[in-house]
């Protein structure tokens, strides 16, 4: 603990204003990051300067629909700080999307980029639409508006957009296209996840998965649990939520239960990967898979199980429903699944309940992002093994970080693995000063 604040009044609660950051999501970020700040003794105007976000944009986003009519969707970005390097992260296209929930996924970001060791801080970025409401002329038409609107506050050495929720390989194409038409060259380096023939790196759209389902291997290591004998329930079925499906199998793990936003099915016996996998290659949702296996959306998360992922929205595990889980691993693909009243209650099950937060399950993702920047900056490209063989690297770094800071100071993962994080950028800013 450096001396300066060791010398400050120390204050519980957050005194500072959070400004245009509002709604549910952001508090839970805030209220995670209270918490940690408590347990490093953080002063409170040290605390402001390292929670609040350095920029925030918002844009207006207008566009032809399929009929004829204009429609004008709201665009934000979301830029934590630039101590490390330029700032890293998702685009969502989400009716949800709003300034307090990409502000919250900012902030995430920067703890994540700063517990792996990745020179980012956070960046989050969305649009307020629903994508299933969308043509593919139209998705295509709001891609290229909504980074049009960006060009002059995003860059390769400021900051570089990747795909979250409602947005693929497709969407980053057309944002990597429209930044070049621009620029008048091509940048490849201006946005991560893209397909690998415009300039994207092998293994990116795996990547969330598969680092889901390496930190899901550790964890049954941990707690003892055969891969053959396990089994796991997953909610989402999209990027995420469906390699993570596929790798868990081919670890040995019996998957039985789905979910997306249209259906949700469990079998005890096991449920067919590669058949759900055609199915929403073909239908692009779950709905229609079956009859048989239909269940409750919400019942599926309290189905039996040994591992739980929590791969679509925030706040998928509240205080209705943390006491009624039966898994004992909860892997957190999705970013802030799990609310801090849950966390309080989930905290009873002592070492019964194994949880891999957020901030180090899902990081697969922007490891490998960070890997596709650096590729592309040195117009060198690497073999999947490569890729695979430095994603495994990085995560296993972390969660041994996580799981040794959790035991030193008698603090659950999750606070382990923000402490590393919040405790990272603020050496940084304590030795750089008040510039970034
Ligand atoms: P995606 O759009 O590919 O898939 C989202 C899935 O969630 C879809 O199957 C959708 O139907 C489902 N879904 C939405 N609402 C739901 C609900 N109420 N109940 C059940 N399912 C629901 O998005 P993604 O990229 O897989 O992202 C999922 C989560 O993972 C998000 O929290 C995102 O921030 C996080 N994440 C993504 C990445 C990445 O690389 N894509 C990296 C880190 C974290």
């Amino acid at each position: 603990m450096p001396a300066v604040a060791e010398a400050r009044p120390q204050t519980a609660a957050a005194p500072y204003s959070a400004g245009i950051f509002s709604g549910p999501v952001f508090e839970m970020a805030r209220r995670q990051f209270d918490r940690v700040a408590d347990h490093l003794h953080m002063a409170a105007d040290e605390r402001e300067r390292i929670f609040m976000p350095k920029r925030a944009i918002s844009v207006s986003c207008p566009i032809h629909r399929d009929d004829g009519s204009v429609a004008v969707f709201t665009g934000y970005r979301v830029q934590h700080h630039l101590t490390l390097g330029p700032t890293k992260g998702g685009t969502r296209f989400a009716s949800t999307v709003d300034v307090g929930e990409v502000g919250a996924l900012a902030i995430w970001m920067s703890w994540k980029c700063a517990l792996l060791g990745l020179p980012y801080g956070g960046g989050k970025g969305g649009v307020t639409v629903d994508p299933f409401s969308l043509s593919s002329r139209e998705l295509e038409a709001l891609s290229r508006r909504y980074m049009q609107e960006m060009i002059p506050f995003v860059g390769p050495q400021i900051d570089v957009m990747a795909p979250d929720m409602g947005t693929d390989e497709r969407v980053m194409a057309w944002f990597m296209d429209t930044y070049s038409m621009y620029q008048g060259s091509t940048v490849t380096e201006i946005v991560t996840g893209k397909p690998v023939e415009c300039g994207g790196t092998v293994g990116r759209r795996e990547a969330t998965g598969r680092g889901v389902a390496y930190c899901v291997r550790r964890a049954m290591e941990h707690m003892k649990i055969a891969p053959q004998h396990a089994t796991a329930i997953i909610q989402g079925f999209g990027n995420v939520g469906s390699v993570t499906a596929q790798e868990l199998a081919l670890q040995g793990v019996r998957i039985v239960g789905v979910s997306d936003h249209t259906a949700a099915y469990y079998d005890a016996g096991g449920l067919d990967v590669e058949a759900l996998l055609e199915h929403v290659r073909e239908h692009r949702v779950l709905r229609g898979y079956s009859q048989e296996s239909l269940c409750d959306p919400d019942e599926l998360l309290t189905r039996p199980c040994d591992i739980l992922v929590p791969a679509a929205m925030e706040r998928a595990i509240t205080a209705n429903n943390a006491a009624h889980l039966k898994c004992r691993i909860l892997a957190e693909g999705a970013n802030g699944p799990t609310t801090p009243e849950a966390d309080r209650i989930l905290a009873e099950r002592g070492e019964d309940l194994f949880i891999i937060p957020d901030i180090l399950c899902n990081a697969g993702g922007v490891v490998v992002s960070y890997f596709e920047w650096v590729q592309d900056l040195q117009r060198y490209f690497w073999g999947h093994a490569e890729v695979r063989e430095k994603l495994e690297q990085s995560l296993e770094r972390a969660f041994q970080r996580v799981i040794a800071r959790a035991g030193r100071d008698r603090i659950s993962h999750r606070d382990a693995a923000l402490a590393l994080g919040v405790e990272t950028v603020r050496h940084a800013k304590q030795t750089r000063g008040l510039f970034p």
